[in-house]
């Protein structure tokens, strides 16, 4: 089968296209053939070596597609079942083996390419607005790059929640769809100041949390426009990693709250996991959450769609097409 391998961690040209043998399930998984791969900014770090991965490795964290085999424990799928999952190395390929117990059934009226582009960045979103900072109608919440995987998504469950949304983009193409997406306010965060905008639009209130997913670039100021006792969910560092700092910041600032969630923490148990898919399946189904799937690549195409998402050229998901 192709696959995209990394032998050592480097730039896009990291990614090889190679040919290995259709994995065997162990007796806990299903393999898997795969209908679309889910690209993700975790993809990047993971190829980067920024986080860690023994050598050599198949990329990817998400996929979804049929399953072809099963392993002799595995009891809730059969072969021909169409299944989603996230959390697993391997996805960038044409098989996948899987633990069962990370495998959802894809709803019906769910398509599998749907399934493989909403379930990292949906599950994302939901724990975000439902768990880390359970967001209240009436609230506001600043979402930076708004018109990303995660953020169009963040902002539609925001809003649905009947929090006001100020949303940052670094294009105006990309604040169109942030506000087609149900962002009350949009601020191009390249060129103008999000801090002193941000005190604007709330009057100098400050916003109840900040969803931050950039990281280095944005991290200090949000923390300065939150009210007292707001939160900072950062949950990504796609401009990099925010350097270490001094908690007694989050005193003066305002007896702040900061955490660094990962979705792995909010998808513990089976329950939970099954739970907070249902959930994005479910208002997908309903029609309340809407995907753009507007960039599909080929396997061999993988360099390219890395590079696409580091140079901020995407808009909502990335998808493979083994
Ligand atoms: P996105 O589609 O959001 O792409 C990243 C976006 O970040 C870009 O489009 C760009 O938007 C913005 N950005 C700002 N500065 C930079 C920069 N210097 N280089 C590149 N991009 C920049 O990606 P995803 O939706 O896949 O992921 C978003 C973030 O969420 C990532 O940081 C990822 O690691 C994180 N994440 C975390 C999870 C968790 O559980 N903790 C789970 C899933 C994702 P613009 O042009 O508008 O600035």
């Amino acid at each position: 089968m192709k696959a995209i391998q990394i032998k050592q961690p480097g730039g896009p040209e990291a990614m090889e296209l190679v040919d290995l043998p259709v994995p065997e399930p162990k007796a806990n998984e299903a393999v898997v053939t795969l209908a679309a791969s889910g690209v993700n900014f975790i993809d990047v770090y993971q190829r980067e070596g920024r986080y860690k991965v023994p050598l050599p490795f198949v990329l990817g964290q998400e996929g979804a597609g049929t399953v072809t085999a099963v392993g002799g424990h595995v009891k809730s799928v059969k072969v021909g079942d169409r299944v989603a999952w996230t959390g697993v190395l391997g996805a960038y390929a044409e098989y996948a083996a899987v633990p069962e117990d990370r495998l959802v059934p894809i709803a019906a009226g769910v398509t599998d390419q749907q399934a493989a582009a909403a379930l990292l960045q949906g599950m994302t979103a939901h724990y975000l607005s439902h768990s880390t900072y359970p967001l209240k109608r009436g609230e506001t919440a600043l979402v930076h790059a708004a018109a990303g995987g995660v953020g169009l998504l963040l902002v539609q469950m925001a809003h649905a929640i009947g929090a006001r949304v100020i949303a940052t983009v670094s294009t105006e193409e990309k604040a169109k769809l942030a506000r087609e997406a149900g962002a009350d306010d949009v601020i191009l965060y390249t060129q103008a100041d999000f801090e002193a905008e941000t005190k604007r639009l709330t009057g100098g209130k400050g916003v109840d949390v900040v969803y931050d997913s950039v990281g280095k670039t944005t991290f200090e100021k949000g923390l300065n426009i939150l009210r007292p006792r707001g939160m900072m969910a950062l949950y990504g560092g796609s401009s990099g990693a925010v350097p270490p700092f001094d908690l007694i910041v989050l005193s003066q600032k305002g007896s702040l709250f900061v955490t660094r969630p990962t979705l792995g923490h909010y998808t513990l148990t089976r329950d939970e996991l099954m739970a907070r898919a249902g959930a994005v399946f479910g208002m997908m189904a309903a029609g309340k959450l809407k995907l753009r799937i507007e960039h599909k690549y080929s396997l061999a195409e993988a360099q390219r769609a890395h590079r696409d998402l580091e140079g901020r050229k995407t808009t909502g998901k990335l998808l493979l097409i083994p």
